[in-house]
This record gives structure tokens, C-alpha cells and sequence, in this order.
């Protein structure tokens, strides 16, 4: 039996009205310091700074996360956009490019992140300007330092720091408030160690990710230390012939577990650690490592 139809009109109407909440909640534009923003999807994050002369976005994280941004930015600012800097070449944050495209738009990544997507025929805006090392770019009273900091997550992963506010954004190899992601696939550890170490070196106030929490310098150390602490107690087990599975029963790091998802997440943190010692530094092969 069919119900009703003002019966079915308030049914739809309540589903539209939840869907309308639901899309409301899930994209959230924050003003963090001066003129720099944090832009939210779900799980993910990306930053954008507002100048006299135009806007410089990041990742679009994703076609309809960057179509929403593409029409909030119009409609809050009275400044055209003018750059997209992806962050790296994952597509989970890099797709969505075509949603921001448009005239007098240019799009900037690391020459590498530029050739994965190209060499994998990555379905979003290829970029028109890469760099190596570090470059600068310049728009109204501000300016963005884009430095690449070596291996560390996928591919060209660059670090981007917004001035004069002093704000650094970084996506997947610093993660605040949260356990760095599973089993750490597309990781390299001591990479991460290293390019967050090159970070803390560099003056900033406020520092947001492209997952987690915003934080200070004193919270991006607090990271390095648990990447330490779990990088050591897995290379030491190693070393002394334990198996993954010793590891993943004896190691704790208990003074880190007020991060999200410890639980569910330190067993996959040492397997990805484990892997990556096996995969990048050929522990199997080691003469003096005992075999488990
Ligand atoms: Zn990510």
C-alpha cells in the first residue's frame, strides 16, 4: 500500500532538509589566523589564504568538496582565485582539480607529484608550474614557501608555509591529535622523521594538517616523539630477532595514548614500520639480524 502523499511530501522534505544538514556539516570553512583558512571535508583538510589581489588555494580534496569550495569562495570573497598548490600526488586530496579551474588560475606541485599524475593518468587538473627544492610564490601583500623536504609520503609532498600570517600546512606526514594512518601504506618512517624534523626547525605559529588537529610547535613535537619512540622500539625489536607479532604484543608507548585511535591503531602502526624496515632497508637480508 502506497502511503499518503502529503505523508510521502514531509518524508522527502525531511530527508532533503537531513541531506542539506548532513552536507553542512561535513564542509566547514574556519578563519585560523589572520588571513589564512582551514577548509574541511570529512576526514580531510586543506588550508587557502585570502589576499588583496586574489585567493591561493590547495588541495580540492575531492570534485564535489571543490565545487562547494569553488562557490563559497565567491560568494565570501570579493578577490578572483588565483593559484591551486596540491600538496602531493594522492589522488584523495588532489582530485577535484577541474572544479577549481578557470582563467587566470594556475595550478603548482612538486615536478614529481606533477609526474605521477601525469605517468598515471590521474583524472583531476595537471598542474602548469613545478618546482624542485623550494619556490615562492608571491600575490598581494602575502606569500606561500613551498619546500620539498625529500621522501616522506607519495610523491613530491611539500610542506607550504603562509606569510606574513606564519602559518605551515602539511597533508599525511604530520598528523596532530591522532594516530599517523593504519599501517602507514605509502609511508617511508624515517622520511617522516626527517621532513618533520626540517619543519620544527622552521619558524611558525600555527600549524595545520591535512587530517587532524591544528596545533602549535610544541604539538608537532609531541608527533616526533611518538614517530621516534615507535620507529626505535620496532628497529630495536627487529634487531634482536623479534617476529611482528612479538612486536605487536610487547610494544605499548603507553605515554601517547591520548591519541585518537591508539587502540585500534598501534598493532598497524608497528606492522607498517616493521614492513617498511623489511621493504626500504632490507632487514630480511641482514646477516646480523636474526631470522623469526
Ligand atoms: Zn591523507
Amino acid at each position: 500500500m502506497r502511503p499518503p502523499a502529503l505523508f510521502r511530501a514531509s518524508l522527502f522534505l525531511g530527508l532533503l532538509f537531513a541531506a542539506c544538514q548532513g552536507l553542512a556539516a561535513e564542509y566547514v570553512i574556519e578563519r585560523m589566523k589572520d588571513n589564512v583558512y582551514r577548509f574541511t571535508a570529512g576526514n580531510y583538510r586543506s588550508a587557502f589564504m585570502v589576499t588583496d589581489a586574489g585567493i591561493i588555494a590547495t588541495d580540492p580534496l575531492n570534485p564535489r568538496a571543490a565545487a562547494w569550495l569553488k562557490d563559497e569562495l565567491a560568494r565570501r570573497f570579493d578577490v578572483p582565485l588565483r593559484y591551486v598548490i596540491y600538496s602531493h600526488n594522492h589522488v584523495d586530496h588532489s582530485y577535484g582539480g577541474q572544479a577549481l579551474n578557470g582563467d587566470g588560475v594556475y595550478f603548482v606541485a612538486h615536478r614529481l607529484a606533477r609526474a605521477d599524475l601525469v605517468h598515471t593518468r590521474a583524472d583531476t587538473r595537471i598542474p602548469d608550474i613545478t618546482f624542485d627544492n623550494e619556490m615562492t610564490l608571491y600575490l598581494g601583500e602575502a606569500r606561500v614557501a613551498l619546500r620539498y623536504h625529500g621522501v616522506n609520503n607519495g610523491r613530491g609532498s611539500v610542506s607550504m608555509h603562509f606569510q606574513p600570517a606564519n602559518v605551515m600546512y602539511v597533508v599525511d606526514w604530520i598528523v596532530l591529535g591522532r594516530m599517523p594512518y593504519k599501517n602507514l601504506k605509502g609511508y617511508d618512517i624515517q622520511g617522516m622523521i626527517d621532513s618533520t624534523e626540517d619543519i620544527l626547525a622552521t619558524d611558525f605559529e600555527l600549524f595545520i594538517g591535512g587530517h587532524g588537529d591544528a596545533g602549535d610547535k610544541a604539538d608537532v613535537a609531541r608527533y616526533l616523539a611518538y614517530l621516534n619512540a615507535l620507529y626505535d622500539s620496532v628497529r630495536d625489536g627487529m634487531l634482536a630477532g623479534r617476529s611482528l607479532a612479538q612486536l605487536q604484543d610487547d610494544i605499548r608507548l603507553p605515554e601517547f595514548n591520548e591519541l585518537r585511535m591508539y587502540d585500534a591503531w598501534l598493532k598497524l602502526n608497528i606492522e607498517g614500520v616493521h614492513d617498511t624496515l623489511i621493504d626500504k632497508s632490507y632487514f630480511d637480508m641482514r646477516p646480523d639480524v636474526p631470522a623469526n
